[in-house]
């Protein structure tokens, strides 16, 4: 049944970062876009996410003292993107990074708070990379601030603790130093004293989405949750509105300006998965919101549009507890761990970047199965380090009693219960021990990249990166190829416009974020670089549809974030 229509400036559908961005962006400038949610939750995967911004050039960067520049970030860009189809050309690359510093004006003008999250870039010796890092990320937020949309927030665990990412390290590291202890004390506190006040405090892309979503609370935007996008409109060529279900009503929404598709890549959309994507992958192990089925990709394909790269993802190798990866970047970086196929070998840097990781898996997988690989750990690591969700020395008894975490006290022991050659395993780690001890790794120079380095124990010498595997109990954990975004999709310009195959732009369709081909192409550059590209091309959309973003008023800035 189609009811009647609704007439908005701009429509927006999805409401992840780019979504949101996009948004304020508009309703700044003083215009009258619509918001429209599929879920019944508002935030998309961003609001799962470890919510930082790569901002090469930010202002955070030149208060530190360190050097970056617009030039810098797009030589980066071009240095590891490089061209990998029509979504990485140059000038979508120099929009990125130009509008990046556009946005964060916006945002910070509109009362978001940020600070400067060191991590390096993913390849900090490219051309134009650095080891200091570019990103930010929002400040500890009270979920309050939300008032009666509180409830309506996306959540899910991706940290125990109310910390920021840069502060994992600190956790991660608190047996190695009385600094790193300290500061891991300090986060506790701030865990109990939250506790105290009934405060709960978001984190990551939790707290991004919250600070954008209070901003557009404050300035009057009426979301409209449980209401999908369901085809676009179209009137002499160009796409005027969509037509939308609100439970199991359809209705007409008309956009004066245009439509933006923010709605998310395919992460759950497993038939596609299954075509586009490597093998085995078919999204059982995404980590991605419930609602990114491609809708945006399925509609804006429907009126011609191109896609590009649909075949890859940000893959993050992780291991799979009770149906959920875990994700995290540092139990197989730091030393005393390998990760091995099912023939007991070893065939990457186990400290390299997550996506370039999960790329060598699925490449290795061809010829020897390798997804699931096993991650292999002696008691050092378990006796220093956390795994997953366990802290140093507490192994939980209930892992091991479901072979989730295999132990045993010998190599051959371990290698029996995983199925895998005892001999080749001995031989594979009497290798690499060797490799660790004069702390080189000959074979995928572990430990090399400052990138490496900084997702280990800096205190382990002579290579952070890597420990000999030689006190028992030993552990093995299997590792799949989990992913946190789709980023193949609809191809668009520097404008965000929605292109055909012969370039041209379908008039009055834009597209954002991980439903349209990543200007990142097959890499994942630095942290942030998702969030940011899905928040940026949203707001770039605004800039081209509206002509122009308005200077916001300052008496619109809502007060006390924290
Ligand atoms: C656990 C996790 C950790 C991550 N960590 C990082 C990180 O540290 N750094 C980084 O850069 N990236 C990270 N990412 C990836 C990043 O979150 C995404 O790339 C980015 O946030 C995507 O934003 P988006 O707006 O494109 O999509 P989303 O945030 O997924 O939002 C899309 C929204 O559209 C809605 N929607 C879908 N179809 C329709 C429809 N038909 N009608 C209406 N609404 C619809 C969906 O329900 C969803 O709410 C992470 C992701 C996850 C899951």
């Amino acid at each position: 049944m189609t009811s009647t229509s609704f007439e908005s400036d701009f429509l927006v559908v999805g409401s992840g970062g780019g979504g949101l961005s996009a948004m304020l962006a508009a309703v700044a400038a003083g215009h009258q876009p619509l918001l429209i949610e599929k879920t019944d939750r508002l935030g998309g995967s961003t609001a799962l996410s470890g919510g930082q911004l790569w901002l090469p050039g930010n202002h955070y960067l030149a208060e530190k003292g360190i050097a970056d520049s617009v030039q810098r970030g797009v030589e980066y860009l071009e240095d590891v993107v490089g061209d990998v189809g029509p979504g990485t050309t140059t000038a979508r690359k120099r929009a990125y990074v130009e509008g990046g510093l556009r946005m964060l004006d916006l945002l910070e003008r509109e009362g978001l708070e940020f600070v400067y999250s060191p991590s390096p870039d993913d390849y900090p010796e490219a051309k134009g990379g650095t080891a200091s890092g570019r990103a930010i990320e929002a400040r500890l937020t009270k979920r309050s601030v939300l008032g009666e949309w509180a409830p309506l927030l996306r959540t899910d665990t991706l940290l125990p603790l109310p910390i920021l990412m840069y502060e994992l390290k600190d956790v991660e590291l608190a047996t190695r130093s009385g600094a790193h202890l300290r500061r891991s004390a300090g986060f506790a506190y701030r865990a109990v004293r939250a506790k105290a006040t009934r405060e709960e405090y978001m984190t990551l892309g939790a707290a991004l989405v919250t600070q954008l979503l209070r901003t557009l609370r404050h300035r009057g935007v009426e979301p409209r949750l449980e209401t999908a996008m369901r085809e676009l409109l179209v009137e002499d060529g160009r796409v005027v509105g969509a037509m939308i279900d609100a439970g199991g009503r359809r209705s007409e929404i008309r956009a004066r300006r245009g439509v933006l598709l923010a709605s998310g890549g395919f992460g759950h959309d497993a038939a596609r998965r299954r075509a586009e994507q490597p093998a085995p992958i078919d999204g059982s192990w995404t980590a991605t919101a419930p609602g990114d089925t491609g809708d945006g990709i399925d509609a804006a394909v429907g009126l011609g549009a191109y896609t590009s790269n649909l075949d890859e993802a940000i893959w993050v190798p992780a291991p799979i507890l009770d149906g959920k990866p875990i994700l995290g970047a540092w139990e197989r970086s730091l030393p005393h761990s390998i990760l091995v196929d099912d023939s007991a070998q070893r065939y990457a840097n186990e400290s390299m970047p997550y996506m370039e990781l999960g790329q060598k898996m699925l490449a290795r997988h061809r010829d020897v199965p390798a997804v699931p690989s096993w991650l292999i750990i002696d008691s050092t690591h378990r006796k220093r380090y956390p795994l997953m969700t366990a802290g140093p020395r507490i192994t939980p008894k209930k892992w091991i009693e479901s072979g989730f975490l295999k132990r045993a006290g010998t190599i051959a022991e371990l290698a029996d219960q995983c199925d895998l050659d005892p001999d080749r395993l001995s031989a594979t780690i009497d290798r690499f021990n060797g490799m660790a001890k004069v702390g080189r790794d000959e074979d995928f120079h572990r430990g090399e990249s400052s990138y490496d380095r900084y997702f280990s124990d800096h205190t382990h010498e002579p290579n952070p990166c890597l420990g000999a595997i030689e006190s028992p109990p030993f552990y093995a954990l299997r590792y799949y190829v989990s992913d946190v975004a789709t980023v193949g999709g609809i191809v668009t310009d520097e404008h965000a416009r929605v292109l055909r195959e012969d370039g041209s732009p379908i008039e009055g369709l834009y597209a954002t974020g991980t439903g349209t081909a990543s200007v990142t192409g097959r890499i994942y550059p630095a942290p942030g670089a998702s969030i940011a590209n899905a928040m940026i091309f949203g707001f770039v959309a605004v800039e081209h549809a509206l002509d122009g973003i308005g200077a916001s008023r300052p008496d619109h800035r809502p007060e006390g974030l924290r």
